[in-house]
């Protein structure tokens, strides 16, 4: 890639992205298609057969499961050699966990295992802690658990109570405190636990054994859905913590808590993905056998739209993720040449793109109910029944708008990391917002009129950022440091990088299948003008309540001019390409896109 090519974190609202620079699904490699197949079978033999069994909690279950899933690999793919991990990509990585979503409540069980119980000793222990834990984590011998939350400290996770103090002789740290809604806890041999060290202001790290004593776990938690995943609250009474086991450094602990939030944030969607690709094969053969008024219900237009939707999406967050970590990948591996240790180039990679990790999570989120939703409304009665497949997919759904940081919390993010850049003037973008302003004087040109089907669309993506930089740029210049008094506001703008962000990924997704595939792609090409099509509609309603909140005057009239030429589309049979998307799905029998 040339270096003009290389796109950083947040630079997706002020550059053009080249399509033949993005890495897209299609693109997977035999080893990695290989990697994915395994953690589908590992699905089909151990975990449906047996979904009662995790369900009901049954004792050492889904403990076991984890052992089988070590044995095979599935608990190291992206872990180094040296630990007994396979050591592949972050790309790699994002297949297993998008396959592995697809597991129910084990999806959760793995991930938490793997993600936030696994990555904290890897990327901030010292070599000792590396060599003592990981292999056991990555063979599934121990079970491992993150414990943030508490009962008063949830979004503000830095204001847990949990406290550390250094015993008289100097070699422990005696650890008191609650932890609340702990997954894996119940079977968890070590713990990261987040606690401050006498009056510290911030959190600081600890590796903590069950074995080490003075731990509490209470009975499993009643919850709506994923209920096979292990929840507890977890009591620290005095444990006793050698100072070894500190991570990281001294108040140190908000950092790893929140960089471990960052690779925890893509990795739900893609586990998100996953588990929508999984409703969405049920919807596809329920509509397709389910009989009413002498058809199959997969013959109405209303079951149409909704396959088709549920594809178009799934279709649309896959993009955006695969878009993204390969970015993560290709950041990753420069600082690596650049002489950077491959975990910590990792987080860095993850936390430069740390605005797109979060829009990847609220949408990957709020794709996976909209799927569930509409996949409980396609079996009917059907989709309410305990018997069926739906009505568990739909409770497991509902959590990944809740953990890993609300969607509300990931919302504000969002804004927050991209006018950080902003200020640490890795991105310039109040720059590109004067030149829109500056536009907005001029009167538009509508001679360079282009008809074909990609250009149409890139140049819409690029009129969509002008709307996003506009409000944007308006909105900072109002409220300067106030905006975040204004969260209706900052919801609107996160809202519109949202669906720009994902709508331009379908586009270099599309376009670059185009250049490489031979194969008709006129179905991708409906579902990114679908797609686009309605993004750029609700980017303008965002825009319009956004503005509309905090613009007056002159100003606001001229500025509504601009949302309204910034956003004008051209009629579009959005019917008839939902048809063509829902008929190949029903031809398939399967997601196919
Ligand atoms: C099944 C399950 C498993 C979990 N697993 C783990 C785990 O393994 N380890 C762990 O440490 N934690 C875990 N959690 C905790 C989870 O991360 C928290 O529940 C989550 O961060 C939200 O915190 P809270 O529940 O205290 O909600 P609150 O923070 O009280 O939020 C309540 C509502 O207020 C909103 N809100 C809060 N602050 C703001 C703000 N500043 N601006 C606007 N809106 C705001 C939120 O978005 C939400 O809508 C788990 C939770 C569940 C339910």
């Amino acid at each position: 890639m040339e270096n003009d090519d290389v796109i950083k974190g947040g630079e997706f609202l002020i550059k053009e992205t080249k399509a033949k620079n993005v890495f897209i699904p299609e693109e997977f490699d035999e080893e990695q298609q290989m990697i994915g197949d395994m953690c589908l079978e590992f699905i089909t033999k151990e975990i449906l057969p047996n979904i009662n069994r995790i369900e009901t909690l049954e004792d050492g279950y889904t403990a076991s499961l984890l052992e089988k899933a070590g044995e095979l690999g599935l608990l190291g793919i992206t872990i180094p050699e040296e630990f007994g991990g396979f050591g592949k990509s972050f790309v790699t990585g994002m297949l297993a966990t998008e396959r592995l979503g697809g597991a129910y409540s084990f999806a959760v069980s793995i991930s938490a295992h793997t993600g936030i119980g696994t990555l904290p000793i890897l990327y901030y222990g010292n070599q000792h802690q590396k060599n003592k834990y990981i292999p056991k984590l990555v063979s599934g011998k121990w079970k491992a658990s993150y414990c943030l939350t508490e009962p008063g400290a949830g979004s503000d996770a830095n204001s847990g109570k949990t406290k550390a103090v250094l015993s008289d002789d100097g070699k422990y740290y005696l650890i008191t405190g609650q932890k609340m809604w702990i997954t894996n806890a119940g079977f968890s041999d070590v713990f990261t636990v987040f606690a401050k060290i006498d009056d510290d202001k911030s959190l600081t790290a600890f590796i903590v054994e069950k074995s080490f004593g003075g731990i509490t776990i209470i009975e499993e938690e009643k919850k709506m859905g994923i209920k096979g995943s292990s929840t507890c609250q977890v009591f620290f009474n005095e444990c006793k913590v050698p100072v070894e086991n500190l991570l990281g450094d001294r108040q140190g602990g908000f950092k790893i808590a929140l960089n471990i939030l960052n690779v925890g944030r893509i990795k739900l969607a893609g586990a998100a993905i996953g588990a929508s690709k999984r409703v969405i094969n049920h919807s596809i053969k329920y509509a397709s056998e389910r009989e009413q008024f002498g058809k199959t219900i997969s013959n109405y237009g209303a079951i149409k739209y909704k396959l088709a939707e549920q594809a178009i999406r799934v279709y649309a967050s896959n993009s955006a993720i695969y878009r993204c970590s390969q970015n993560v990948e290709d950041a990753r591996e420069s600082m690596i040449a650049g002489g950077m240790d491959k975990e910590t180039a990792t987080l860095e990679g993850v936390r430069q793109f740390a605005a797109e990790a979060a829009i990847l999570k609220v949408h990957g989120s709020e794709v996976l109910d909209y799927v569930a939703d509409e996949g409980v409304q396609i079996y009917g009665g059907m989709g309410y029944s305990a018997e069926a497949p739906m009505e568990r997919a739909y409770r497991d759904a509902r959590i990944n708008r809740i953990f890993e940081g609300t969607n509300e919390i990931n919302r504000l993010l969002i804004v927050d990391s991209l006018l950080k850049k902003e200020m640490k003037g890795e991105l310039d973008l109040m720059k590109s917002a004067q030149a829109v302003a500056k536009e907005l004087m001029t009167i538009p040109d509508f001679s360079n009129v282009n008809n074909g089907v990609f250009t149409k669309a890139h140049d819409q993506i690029k009129r969509l950022k002008k709307v996003i930089l506009m409000i944007l740029g308006s909105a900072v210049q109002k409220f300067m440091l106030n905006l975040d008094e204004e969260q209706e506001i900052i919801m609107n703008i996160s809202d519109m990088i949202i669906e720009l962000y994902v709508a331009e990924s379908i586009l270099l997704r599309v376009s670059k299948l185009e250049l490489i595939e031979k194969k008709n792609i006129s179905e991708q090409i409906d579902i990114m003008n679908v797609y686009l099509y309605d993004s750029t509609d609700k980017i303008n309603k965002y825009g319009r309540d956004a503005l509309n909140s905090f613009v007056e005057g002159d100003e606001l009239r001229m500025m509504q001019m601009g949302l309204k030429r910034f956003t004008k589309q051209e009629s579009f049979n959005v019917k008839e390409a939902r048809r063509r998307i829902a008929n190949h799905l029903i031809k398939e029998q399967k997601y196919c896109y």
